[in-house]
C-alpha cells in the first residue's frame, strides 16, 4: 500500500526478500547512518549477514536498511545526515572537529549542484584522514556513509551538476531528531 513500515527480520535473510518493493534505480542504506549505500541491483543479491554484506563494503551495522521512496533525492538527504552527524560530536578529537564539518559542507556543495573541480577529491581525501583517528567510531562510519553515497549516486551527482535532479518531492525521508543542532552556533 506504500505506507511506511517497520518489520523485524532475522539475520541471514535474502535481501531480496526484504525489497521485493523496491526498483532497480533506487539505493539501500545498509546499517543505519554510519553504515553504506548500495544500488538496489547490488543489495538484492546478498543477505542480512556481515560476511555477505563485506563483500560489497557494508556491515550490519546498527541493523536498520532504509530505501528513500523514488520521489525523494537520496543526494539531498545525505548531505542533511552528514551535517547532522557533523553537529552532533562534540569536536573533541582531530576528526569531528576538522573533518566531518569540512565533509559536510563539501557534500552539500555537491547536493547543491555548486561543486568545485577538486570537492570530489577532497571529500574522499578528508574521509581517508579522519577514519581511524578518533577516540570513538563515530568518524569511521561518518566516512564510510558518505564514501558509499559518493559512489552510489555517481549519475545523481552528475545530474546536480548539470542543475537536474530526480527528486520531485522535498519533504524528508531519512530522519533527523526533532531539535537537532542546525549550525554550530546551535551549541553556544
Ligand atoms: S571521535 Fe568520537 S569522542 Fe572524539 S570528538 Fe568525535 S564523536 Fe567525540
Amino acid at each position: 500500500d506504500g505506507a511506511p513500515r517497520v518489520v523485524e527480520v532475522p539475520l541471514g535473510m535474502p535481501l531480496k526478500a526484504l525489497l521485493s518493493d523496491v526498483r532497480a534505480d533506487q539505493a539501500v542504506l545498509i546499517g543505519g547512518y554510519h553504515g553504506s549505500w548500495l544500488p538496489a541491483t547490488e543489495a538484492v543479491r546478498l543477505t542480512l549477514d556481515n560476511q555477505s554484506l563485506a563483500a560489497a563494503g557494508a556491515r550490519v551495522g546498527a541493523g536498520i536498511l532504509l530505501t528513500p521512496p523514488p520521489d525523494r533525492c537520496a543526494l539531498i538527504e545525505t548531505a542533511a545526515v552528514v551535517r547532522y552527524l557533523a553537529l552532533e560530536s562534540a569536536g573533541q578529537c582531530g576528526p569531528c572537529l576538522n573533518g566531518l564539518p569540512r565533509m559536510a559542507a563539501a557534500l552539500t556543495e555537491i547536493a547543491v549542484g555548486r561543486q568545485r573541480g577538486q570537492t570530489q577529491a577532497d571529500v574522499e581525501r578528508w574521509a581517508g584522514l579522519v577514519t581511524g583517528r578518533g577516540a570513538c567510531h563515530h568518524p569511521d562510519g561518518t566516512a564510510r556513509f558518505v564514501r558509499s553515497a559518493l559512489i552510489a549516486f555517481a549519475a545523481e551527482v552528475s545530474r546536480h551538476q548539470r542543475g537536474q535532479c530526480t527528486g520531485t518531492s522535498k519533504r524528508p525521508f531519512l530522519p533527523i531528531p526533532h531539535g537537532s543542532a542546525r549550525t554550530e552556533e546551535d551549541w553556544m
